[in-house]
This record gives C-alpha cells, sequence and structure tokens, in this order.
C-alpha cells in the first residue's frame, strides 16, 4: 500500500475510533468520581447513592430527636421482588409490586418500623420531618414505605415541618457553669 494511501486509512480509522474511546473514558471517569451505584446504610441495608446519603442525614436528625429509623427492607434484587410478589399473590404476605414496578429494586425505596400506628412517635416524626431529606409516602396502604423523590417532594416553609404545623422550639440547654478561680 503506497505511504499517503495508509496514512489517510489510519486517520480515518482513528477518527471512527476516537469519539467512541473518549465517551467511553470519560464514562468510566465519571462513573469513579461518583463511586459505586448502591451503597449500604447503617444496619445492613442497602440503598441507591443519593438516596443513602440523604437517609443517613435523616436517621442522624431522628436520633438527635429521640428517634431511631429501623430498616427492614431496602433495595431489592429482581429475584427478592419476584418472591416477595409470589407470596403477596399467595395471600402469605404483605403488599408487594409485580417484579420490575418497584422503588425498591432502584435502591430509592426504605421500610421503616414505623410502631405499627399512625400515633406513633416514629411515625410522626416522619411525617413532620422526612419531607426535608427528600423522602416521602407514596403507598397509601403503607405506613412504613417511604421514598426518595427530591424532585416531587417540597421542603417545608419556614418555620413549619412536613404537615405544615409550626415548628416546635427547642429549648437552649442551659450553660454550664464553670468555676474559673484564679487562685
Ligand atoms: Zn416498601
Amino acid at each position: 500500500m503506497p505511504f499517503p494511501q495508509l496514512r489517510r486509512s489510519l486517520v480515518l480509522l482513528l477518527c471512527l475510533l476516537a469519539p467512541a474511546g473518549f465517551a467511553q473514558d470519560v464514562k468510566v471517569r465519571k462513573a469513579k468520581a461518583k463511586g459505586p451505584r448502591f451503597v449500604r446504610i447503617h444496619g445492613g441495608h442497602r440503598l441507591h447513592r443519593d438516596a443513602a446519603a440523604s437517609f443517613e442525614r435523616m436517621a442522624k436528625a431522628a436520633r438527635e430527636s429521640g428517634q431511631s429509623l429501623l430498616v427492614t427492607s431496602a433495595l431489592r434484587s429482581y429475584r427478592q421482588q419476584r418472591d416477595l410478589w409470589r407470596l403477596y399473590r399467595k395471600g402469605l404476605g404483605a403488599q408487594a409490586a409485580r417484579p420490575g414496578r418497584s422503588n425498591h429494586q432502584r435502591g430509592l425505596a426504605v421500610d421503616l418500623v414505623v410502631g405499627g400506628n399512625l400515633e406513633s412517635p416514629t411515625y410522626a416524626w416522619l411525617a413532620g420531618n422526612a419531607c426535608r431529606f427528600g423522602f416521602r409516602r407514596t403507598v397509601a396502604s403503607e405506613p412504613w414505605h417511604w421514598e426518595y423523590r427530591p424532585r416531587s417532594t417540597s421542603a417545608p416553609r419556614d418555620g413549619e415541618d412536613c404537615l405544615g404545623q409550626p415548628l416546635r422550639v427547642e429549648p437552649e440547654p442551659a450553660p454550664t457553669l464553670v468555676r474559673t478561680d484564679a487562685s
């Protein structure tokens, strides 16, 4: 093959390959910068990394108010969702979405121990505060099921909680008196 023709072929080949290779490279670098898609939250369950970060902030705020958010289910594999759905269909398990239709499979839903009724302190805390962290209820019959939907969950107005109730102002802790005797 004469030299100019070879060079033209090489240039053409590089032009064809370079954008694909570059895009691939950018994708890999982006994935590495963000870390894995699903990450572990306290208690061993896993959530999508964005939901997990927000959930951990919410759990910390709950702890500071004396409530612990216990997780019973978070990210589920297709097989786990399918098994739960089959049990539900047989009348043997709690309500479960058809596999492929649950936000548990996307790591965006979390089931919490809410104490069995809507009057429990844990449920009351979630109802009043979860929206500040992008979480809200999505299934009317499942008070334990909360989803991370930051785009469609509005933050409370200033001075109000997620239910529109006035925020309780916690009293400032009394200052500790320290003796500063110079002698
Ligand atoms: Zn759920």
